[in-house]
């Protein structure tokens, strides 16, 4: 029997009729587009994290590029993102006509590392652009470390975006993604921590009038009354039917994020000794959008754990700065050495909430096996 890497099968069983019951009720009022549930979630949602506003859209690529347009970057700005990350990313900066920089991750977080965030400002001014913004990256579901990037980020005048897309629920010090950063982002593709069943995003922040623009952005660039149309805008929106489940699978979210921590707990246990893993630093929760552990000749044990039936997943076997549509784009001065040693390294395992502890003995097993331990 082969073992699922994300099972959401076992999930849509732990929420039993609510889902069915959830869509049935959409599909009777018929409100497919801008239904009563879209602004109910939004609410549900920004109260979950503690932002004053959660604007939700139709992707966590569009909630990126919906906010790079609000803060108006453009041609000649400098933005400054991860090389160790989803292509999404970076790809939102190049397409509002900014230039990505890439800036290297720490070996124990896999997130942004602030000392080659400087470096990184120091080579935009060199190249003549004005450092605009940051992207921070919650990646695997642990926050970025928001106290010295949004020192960093504030010195510099520059706005601070969180991409939280893996990282939604996770919290830093008491505080929750959504609130950690001038702006946040996430996705609910079906496989992050909270994901509906399609395509769906959103944008946290707390201020009222950037939260009105992207409002505003995301529905054709239309005024509040929608009489008017004041700027360019897209369409950009979550489907009723999409908001609904997320309804459901919110009320079930913390819950979710203590067993992800239960099982990342017995992962390390066991773990221990044999892999480099994953841990939060003290005062964060992390929501393990991915279990990743670091080992040598990472390709022969994944090859080895496929045939024991046991899926593995590489993010990412390749960094940004070394892809072939981004490898010109500048990046922190000295090379992004732990990206690419990362690169190499990084093995995620199965990890969802309904991981049962026999499959995961099995995980543990075929690991141990596949390095010869
Ligand atoms: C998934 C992901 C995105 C994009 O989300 P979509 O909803 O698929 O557009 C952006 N950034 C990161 C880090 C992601 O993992």
């Amino acid at each position: 029997m082969s073992i699922p890497f994300i099972d959401l099968k076992a999930q849509a069983a732990a929420l039993g009729a609510r889902i069915d019951a959830a869509i049935g009720r959409v599909r009777a009022h018929g409100q497919f587009i801008g239904g009563p549930e879209v602004a109910d979630f939004e609410r549900r949602l920004a109260a979950f994290c503690g932002a004053r506003h959660a604007i939700s859209c139709a992707n966590g690529t569009d909630a990126l590029s919906l906010v790079l347009r609000a803060e108006g970057v453009g041609p000649g700005d400098a933005v400054f993102a991860p090389s160790f990350t989803f292509v999404a990313t970076a790809e939102v900066v190049p397409i509002v006509g900014a230039t990505p920089i890439f800036v290297d991750v720490r070996d124990d977080t896999f997130n942004m590392d602030p000392a080659s965030l400087e470096a990184a400002i120091a080579q935009a001014q060199r190249l003549g652009l004005t450092p605009r913004a940051v992207i921070a990256v919650d990646l695997f579901g642990l926050a970025a470390d928001y106290a010295a990037l949004g020192a960093i980020a504030k010195r510099r005048g520059m706005t601070l975006i969180a991409d939280s897309a893996q990282g939604f629920g996770a919290s830093f010090h008491g505080r929750r993604s959504g609130a950690l950063a001038d702006w946040t982002t996430t996705s609910f593709f079906p496989a992050k921590p909270l994901g509906c069943y399609g395509d769906g995003g959103a944008v946290f922040t707390d201020d009222d009038a950037r939260a009105a623009l992207v409002r505003s952005l995301a529905a054709h660039g239309a005024d509040a009354d929608r009489r008017a149309y004041a700027r360019i805008g897209v369409n950009s929106r979550l489907d009723t039917i999409q908001a609904a489940i997320l309804i459901e699978k919110l009320a079930i979210f913390e819950d979710e994020i203590a067993a992800r921590n239960r099982i990342a707990a017995r992962y390390a246990q066991a773990l221990a000794g044999l892999a480099q893993t994953p841990a939060a630093p003290e005062g964060l929760v992390c929501v393990w959008a991915q279990y990743t552990i670091q080992i040598d000749d990472r390709d022969a044990v994944a090859a080895r754990m496929k045939e024991q039936g046991v899926p593995t997943a590489i993010h990412y076997a390749t960094p940004l700065h070394r892809q072939p549509g981004y490898r010109h784009f500048p990046r922190a001065p000295g090379g992004l050495p732990v990206s690419e040693r990362l690169s190499r390294r990084v093995l995620s395992l199965p990890m969802h909430a309904y991981l049962d502890e026999t499959t995961q003995d099995r995980i543990v097993a075929a690991l141990r096996d596949a390095m010869g331990a």
